[in-house]
C-alpha cells in the first residue's frame, strides 16, 4: 500500500514556521479533540533567537490572515500593526533628495490601457504613479487606506501592513496551537534521522525524544539544518549581482505619543546601500542595509544615526545601540528535496528591498496547503513543480530588486557604479531593459498569472527613476482612442486623490479606532 501524507513536522518558530502552521492547519482542519489522523508538530528551540526582523509585508498578508482565521482587529491590536500602501524612495536617483513612489495599487485601468506611452507624451508630466494611481496622494499626509466603517480586510485603496515580527509570531503560535490544533514542542533539534530510502525519518530532540513524520517542513532560518545541513542542498550566492550583506537594525521612539504614522515604508538610499524606516503604532524600525566591501560598520553605523537624528532628534540617536545581523544574498538550488520543504530564511534571502520574504513565506506555505500530496509517490511530482515555480520567483525577486540599482545615476561611490557595471546585471534583466527602451513594460512581459511583480510594479520603479521609452507612433485608430481614454484617466486619478484625501483619516487616528471599536466583522 503506498505511504500516505498525514504527519507534517514543522521545524522552526520564527514568521516562517508559524505562518506555514497556520495556512496548512487552516486548511486541512486538524481538530485534536476529534482525533482526527492528520497531525501537524511545530518544534520550536527554547535557545535560538528568531531573526526578529521582517517588518514590512505585502498586500497577499490580508487574504493569509483571513485563510488562517484570524479577526483583523486582534491582528492589529496584538502585532503593534500598522497600515502600509507602498514604498516612497528618497535619494535613489541622484542622491539630491529625489523621489518617487511604489504603490500598492496598479495605474487606474491598468487591465486594458497602459498609460505609460500618454504619460510619457505630456509635457510637464506629475510624478508617474501620481499621475496613474490616487494613493501616492495619501502618502505625504500619512492617510489610511480605508475607515473604521471599512468591514475586516477590506479596503478603500488597497494595503498591507508594518508589523512587529515578535509579537506577530507570539499571536500565531497561540491562534495555531489554541484554535488550529497544532501541537507546540519546545526543545532543539540535534539530529535527522534517515529511513532506508534516504527520506527523513525522524528528528531527535533534547527534551522530547525522537519525532517522526511524513513531510519536513525546515523553517530554521539561515541555519537551514535539514535541507542545507543534512540534505546539503547546495546555497547559491546572488552577492555578484545584489552587493547587501549586513544590516543594522534599530527601534526609533516617535517624539510624541500622536506623531503621525507613516502610509508607507520610507527607503533612503545612502552611499552604499539604503535605510529602511517603518512605522508601526508605538515606534519605528529602522535600519541600514549595505554592502560591507563598500563600507566599513562604523561609516554604516554614522550613516544611519544621522538618520535617526534627523528623524527623531539627538536624544534618541544617542540612546540608540544598532543590532548588526550579517545575510549572504542568495537562495538553495532547489527547495523541496525528497520528503523536505524549507520555508523562510531557510530557502534563502536576498534583501529587505520590496519586503519580499513574507510573501514568499505565504505563498510556499499557500502551495504546501493547497497541494499537499495524499501519497509519498506523488509528493515527488509536486516537489518538482513548487522548485520549478519558486526558482521562477527567485529570480523575479533578483531581477526586480537589481532593476532599482540599475536604474540610479548616483555616482557618489563605488557602491552605486559597480551596480550598473554590466557583469553585475543579470542577462534576464538586461534582455528587458533592451526591450523596455522602445515599448513599455505590459501585459505580455508577464511570465506567468503568478508572477510575484505584476508588470505595474516595473511601471512603477521604471518610470519614476527616470527611465525613457520611445514609443513607435503607429497611428492607428486604436492608440486615438487611448489617448482620449488615458486623458480621462489623468483627470479621474486627480479628482480621486482630492475626494480620497478628504474622505480618509489619519493612520493613527484609524489605529486608535481600531484598538477603541474595531473593524465590522466580515
Ligand atoms: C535585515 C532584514 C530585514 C528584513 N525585512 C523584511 C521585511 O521588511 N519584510 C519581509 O517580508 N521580510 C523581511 N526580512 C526577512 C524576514 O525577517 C524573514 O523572512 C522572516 O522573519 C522569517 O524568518 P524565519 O522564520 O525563516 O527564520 P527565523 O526567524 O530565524 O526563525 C528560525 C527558527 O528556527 C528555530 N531553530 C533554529 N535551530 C533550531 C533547532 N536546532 N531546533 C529547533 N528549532 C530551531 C529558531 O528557534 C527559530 O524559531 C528581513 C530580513 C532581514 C535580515
Amino acid at each position: 500500500m503506498e505511504k500516505g501524507v498525514s504527519r507534517i513536522i514543522i521545524v522552526g518558530g520564527g514568521s516562517a514556521g508559524w505562518l506555514s502552521a497556520g495556512v496548512i492547519a487552516a486548511e486541512h482542519r486538524i481538530d485534536a479533540q476529534a482525533k482526527q489522523r492528520f497531525e501537524l508538530v511545530l518544534i520550536e528551540s527554547p535557545d535560538v533567537p528568531t531573526i526578529g526582523v521582517g517588518e514590512g509585508t505585502w498586500p497577499s498578508m490580508r487574504a493569509t490572515l483571513q485563510r488562517i482565521g484570524l479577526s483583523e482587529t486582534d491582528f492589529i491590536r496584538e502585532c503593534d500593526a500598522s497600515f502600509k500602501q507602498g514604498t516612497w524612495f528618497r535619494n535613489w536617483l541622484t542622491g539630491d533628495g529625489d523621489t518617487y513612489s511604489h504603490p500598492f495599487t496598479v495605474p487606474t485601468g491598468f487591465a486594458d490601457i497602459n498609460l505609460v506611452p500618454h504619460w510619457l507624451a505630456l509635457t510637464a508630466p506629475p510624478q508617474f504613479a501620481d499621475a496613474v494611481t490616487p494613493q501616492t496622494a495619501l502618502f505625504a499626509d500619512c492617510l489610511a487606506p480605508k475607515q473604521i466603517t471599512t468591514p475586516e480586510y477590506a479596503f478603500v485603496v488597497n494595503y498591507a501592513y508594518h508589523l512587529d515580527a515578535g509579537k506577530f509570531a507570539e499571536l500565531l503560535r497561540r491562534h495555531c496551537t489554541e484554535r488550529l490544533g497544532v501541537k507546540h514542542v519546545k526543545a532543539n533539534v540535534s539530529q535527522i534521522n534517515s529511513a532506508g530510502n534516504g527520506d527523513i525519518l525522524s528528528v531527535t530532540t533534547d527534551r522530547a525524544g525522537d519525532i517522526a513524520g511524513d513531510l519536513f517542513i525546515d523553517c530554521t532560518g539561515t541555519a537551514s539544518l535539514l535541507l542545507g545541513e543534512h540534505f546539503e542542498v547546495p546555497f547559491q550566492s546572488q552577492q555578484a549581482y545584489l552587493f547587501n550583506d549586513t544590516a543594522l537594525a534599530a527601534q526609533v521612539p516617535y517624539a510624541d505619543q500622536d506623531q503621525a504614522i507613516q502610509s508607507c515604508t520610507h527607503s533612503t538610499a545612502q552611499t552604499a546601500g539604503w535605510i529602511w524606516d517603518i512605522g508601526l503604532p508605538t515606534r519605528r524600525g529602522t535600519g541600514h542595509v549595505y554592502s560591507s566591501a563598500h563600507i566599513s560598520e562604523d561609516e554604516a553605523t554614522a550613516q544611519l544615526l544621522a538618520y535617526i537624528r534627523e528623524i527623531a532628534g539627538d536624544e534618541a540617536a544617542a540612546a540608540i545601540v544598532p543590532r548588526k545581523i550579517r545575510f549572504e544574498p542568495g537562495h538553495r538550488r532547489e527547495f523541496w528535496h525528497r520528503n523536505c520543504v524549507a520555508i523562510g530564511m531557510s530557502s534563502g534571502f536576498i534583501e529587505p528591498l520590496e519586503a519580499s520574504a513574507l510573501v514568499m513565506v505565504e505563498l510556499a506555505a499557500g502551495m504546501i496547503a493547497d497541494q499537499l500530496p495524499p501519497t509519498r509517490d506523488l509528493m515527488d511530482v509536486v516537489a518538482k513543480r513548487y522548485n520549478r515555480k519558486f526558482l521562477r520567483h527567485w529570480n523575479q525577486i533578483i531581477d526586480f530588486l537589481k532593476l532599482h540599482y540599475v536604474l540610479s545615476a548616483r555616482n557618489d561611490s563605488p557602491y552605486w557604479q559597480d551596480n550598473r557595471d554590466v557583469t553585475s546585471i543579470p542577462d534576464r534583466l538586461a534582455e528587458q531593459l533592451s526591450l523596455w527602451r522602445y515599448r513599455s513594460p505590459w501585459h505580455q512581459d508577464a511570465e506567468a498569472v503568478d508572477d510575484l511583480f505584476p508588470t505595474a510594479s516595473y511601471q512603477y520603479v521604471l518610470y519614476g527613476m527616470g527611465f525613457r521609452t520611445e514609443p513607435r507612433h503607429t497611428g492607428s485608430r486604436q492608440q486615438d482612442q487611448h489617448r482620449r481614454q488615458a486623458a480621462e484617466l489623468f483627470g479621474r486619478n486627480a479628482a480621486r486623490a482630492k475626494q480620497l484625501r478628504q474622505a480618509l483619516p489619519g493612520n493613527r487616528e484609524l489605529l486608535n479606532k481600531v484598538r477603541e471599536f474595531g473593524f465590522q466583522k466580515l
